[in-house]
Formats: structure tokens, sequence, C-alpha cells
């Protein structure tokens, strides 16, 4: 019989989740979603030392951001619990046990300083340092609270990565490892193997950092005889170079940062995705069923994929672009500027409706927007700033402003009597539209850049428009003068 799919991440609470820790959770997750099997969050907090408080609420709260749900957790508890490491220390402690009892374990003889100078005798005569060369020749007994290590059988290992291909090892790299701390607490190397196996793990997927330990896995999973997991190693996220690791510095932030940000989680997992996978044809955009559908490990690419931020730009874009207005408004509702707040919801909507096409983000939606609720102030470098308009007098824009204010006050202010009231405009002034209707676009709006000029007038209204361009009259007569 089939065994059923079983897959797991396996986070450290050692600080905030970011794009690579989520992309390996969502390979994870796809897998098991389309073998109808189970999907597990397990929290390997064996090292205390780098434990940062709060980081397995963050990780649970990123992963339901995306839309990553679990079967079995620290949370919701399941058949083969805890799901925390360090809630199962006598779990742990027996299977070193159990290897301690076939001579495959055994306490390590020494202190830190003999260590030291084993190591630095070994790097004065130029070779490699290697434990099992100092393996006591009778092991003593395992009191349970010291440093336990692994008897090693160092062999050469030639195994299959379901995304990297064929790998292989030499003997050399398998050492004599410590499976137990003299903190009671279990190494990674020792707890994620005796969890893998007791959860029924059937493919282990993880980041790249982990493969150069692998032969010393395959070396356990044989002592301990346990069937060994599908193994699945995930290619490093690189920076925008395409050269090294993704950093702080290329823009890796915290999950959560981009639900502060407003970012569709849609998109999100779109992109994750996406980065260094794809399904054999150009498709960019894929909805959760579809990835459920089309995932697969084979195609995951070997080398690391590169982090480019105007893609996730680009897809929360698209994710925006095609919300029906009155979902678009639910959920960007909250990134309103607060002058906001004095004005109706179908106002906001109006706004929100003529941003659509160009926004990003939701915490854009302040900078794009804040002149359509509260009175901006004249900012006249971008009349000088601006090529057409800075070649134009001041005594010309003026003149163009009061023709302007003329005919828009005799117009009607729905777009396309608008529209036809501006092209009048330009017939009768004989000016482009890159000079009359930027002049208009920067004294109702004062902003760099603004949405289309006729839906921007609609939507401000007739009152506003006329106020506005009247100020700026005023304000060109002085500066004339
Ligand atoms: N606890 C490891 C980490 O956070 C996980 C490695 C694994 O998935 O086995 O990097």
């Amino acid at each position: 019989m089939n065994k059923k799919t079983r897959t797991r991440f396996a986070p450290s609470p050692t600080g905030f989740l970011h794009v690579g820790g989520v992309r390996t959770a969502l390979f994870a997750w796809l897998i098991a979603k389309q073998n109808g099997g189970d999907f597990i969050l397990r929290i390997e907090d064996t090292d205390k030392i780098r434990e940062v408080s709060g980081s397995e609420q963050h990780i649970i709260d990123s992963l339901h951001f995306v839309g990553i749900d679990w079967d079995e957790g620290p949370d919701i508890g399941g058949k083969f619990g805890p799901y925390r490491q360090s809630d199962k220390l006598t779990i742990y402690k027996e299977w070193a046990q159990k290897l301690v009892d076939k001579g495959r374990a055994y306490p390590d003889p020494y202190s830190q300083l003999e260590l030291d100078q084993l190591r630095e005798k070994a790097k004065a005569e130029k070779r490699p340092f290697l434990f099992r060369e100092h393996r006591p020749k009778t092991f003593s007994k395992w009191d349970g609270n010291s440093t336990l290590r692994f008897k090693s059988d160092p062999k050469p290992y030639v195994w299959q990565d379901a995304v990297m291909g064929e790998l292989s090892n030499g003997e050399e790299v398998i050492d004599d490892f410590i499976i137990m701390k003299n903190d009671g607490y279990p190494t990674y190397n020792f707890a994620h193997i005796i969890d893998d196996y007791l959860m029924e793990i059937t493919h282990v997927l993880r980041s790249q950092e982990f493969i150069s330990s692998t032969p010393k896995f395959l070396n356990l999973y044989e002592a301990l005889e346990f069937e060994r997991p599908i193994l699945a190693t995930l290619p490093f996220v690189m920076g925008p170079d395409g050269k090294k690791k993704l950093s702080k510095r290329d823009g890796a932030k915290d999950i959560l940062d981009y639900k502060n940000e407003g970012y569709s989680p849609e998109a999100l997992l779109n992109f994750l995705a996406t980065l260094g996978w794809n399904d054999g044809t150009t498709q960019e955009i894929f909805s959760e069923k579809e990835l459920i559908e089309k995932f697969s490990i084979n195609r995951v690419s070997r080398s690391g994929a590169k982090f480019d931020e105007q893609r996730l730009l680009w897809l929360n874009g698209h994710y925006i672009r095609e919300m029906a207005l009155d979902d678009l408004f639910n959920k960007a509702k909250d990134y309103f500027p607060e002058e906001a707040t004095a004005f109706d919801d179908n106002y906001k909507k109006n706004v929100l409706s003529i941003i659509q096409e160009r926004l990003k983000f939701y915490s854009e939606i302040p900078s794009l927007t804040r002149f359509f609720f509260s009175e901006p102030s004249a900012d006249l470098s971008l009349i000088e700033g601006n090529k057409q308009l800075s070649k134009i007098e001041p005594t010309t824009l003026v003149e163009l402003l009061e023709a302007s204010i003329e005919k828009l006050e005799a117009s009607t202010f729905d777009t396309a009597k608008l529209s036809e009231t501006l092209n009048t405009l330009l017939e009768e002034t004989g000016q482009k539209p890159a000079i009359l209707f930027s002049l208009i676009r920067v004294v109702t709006t004062w902003a760099p850049s603004s949405p289309g000029l006729v839906e921007s007038l609609n939507v401000l209204g007739k009152e506003t428009v006329l106020r506005r361009m009247q100020k700026a009259v005023v304000l060109l007569e002085k500066h004339k003068a």
C-alpha cells in the first residue's frame, strides 16, 4: 500500500520568516495538497541561545497571511505530537539511548579545551580534523545529561535528491557528530531525523544550506534503521544581481511587512511559487487551485532563483487590477490617508476606481490620493520643473487658467462633457495638451503625478476644481509681479 503523503515545514523560532522560508513551506504544502496528504508545522526550538521570543507566533501569522494552513501543528495538535521539539526531550533521550545500546553513540570524553587543542594540532599539521580519529577505545555509560556523539560509519553515498538530481559524497565528510547536548537538548541533526520518522514524513523539503550535512543524515538513518524520506533541496533565493543569497540589503524582508504594506496574499503566493518553479509553459499567473494541480518538485530549478521585487509589484498590481471595486475597497479601506475619514465611502470608492489601474500595493494609497481629501499646498517647482510649462510666461499661464475657469464653470463635470470642454479649450487656446492639460492638472492636484485629468476633475468636482484654479491664478499673479 502506498504511504499517505506527509510533508512538513520545520522552522526554528530564531526570527522572522522571509521569502525563502515561506517558499519552502509553500512547496511542501503544495505537495501535500496535490496528493491529498497532510502538511505539518513543527517548531524546531532546540537551540535556546538563538531563539527569539515571539517568533513562533510570528511564523504562524506569516503562514496564515499567505493562506498556508496545516493539518497538525503546535497550535492545533494532532496525532503525531508534540509539534514543538522542546516538548519532547524525553523522546529524543530514549532514541539516543537506543543508539548507545547498539554501540552507535557514546559520551564525548573531551573537554572543550581538549577538543580545541586537538583541532589546533590538526590545523598545524595541515590535515582536516576528524573527531572519529580520536574516538575513545571503549565507551563509558551515558548519564543522559552529557554530550553524546554518534559513532559514524563513514562511507561514500550516491543518492537522489528530488530537485538536485544525483548527489554523492566521499567517506571523509562523515564524522562523529553530536546528537545530544549537555543541556539535555538534541541537536538539529538528530532531532529532525527522529521527528521525521515518528511523524511519518514522506518528503523532506529544505534549503540548500543543509546539503553538506546530508551524508551524515544518511548515515544516521541507517544506524537507526529508518527508511529514508524523499529528500528535496531547494536552492537559495538570490539577490537581484543573481550572484549572492538574498539579504536584507536587497530587500529581503519579513513576510508580515508585505501584509502591513498592503500586498495581496494571492499575489505573494503566486510570486513565491514561481520563484524557481514554472510549469514548463510561459504562464505566470496561477490561482491557488492551479498551483496545487500543476506544481511539481521535479520542475524546481537547481540554480538559485533571483528575487525580483519589480515582478512582485507587477503581480500585485495585476491582482489589484482584476479585483471588483467593492472587493478592493474592503481590502484597501484602512490604508486611506487620515484626512479621508471626513469623506463618505462613495467618494473614496470613486477615488480608488481611478487609481486602481496604477496601484501596486495599498500603502501607496495616501501618496497617490492625498489631494482628493485635503487642500494641496501649491508647489511652484512643479511648474518650474516641468519641461513644457517652464517655457511659458506666467502671464500666459494666468490667461490660460482664466480661459479654462470660464469654460469649466459653464460645463457639467460628467466625464463625457468634461472631455468635450477640455478639447474645445485646446482648440480655442491653440495650446498643446502637454501645456494646457498639464497646467490644469498641476494646479488642481499639486502632485508630481495623478490619474487621468478628466477622471481626476470628475472626482474632485466642480467646486473644488474651480477653487483650486482660482487660487493658482492669484498665486501666479503674485509671482509675476
Ligand atoms: N529547523 C531548520 C531551519 O529552520 C529546518 C531544516 C529542515 O527543514 O529540516 O532551518
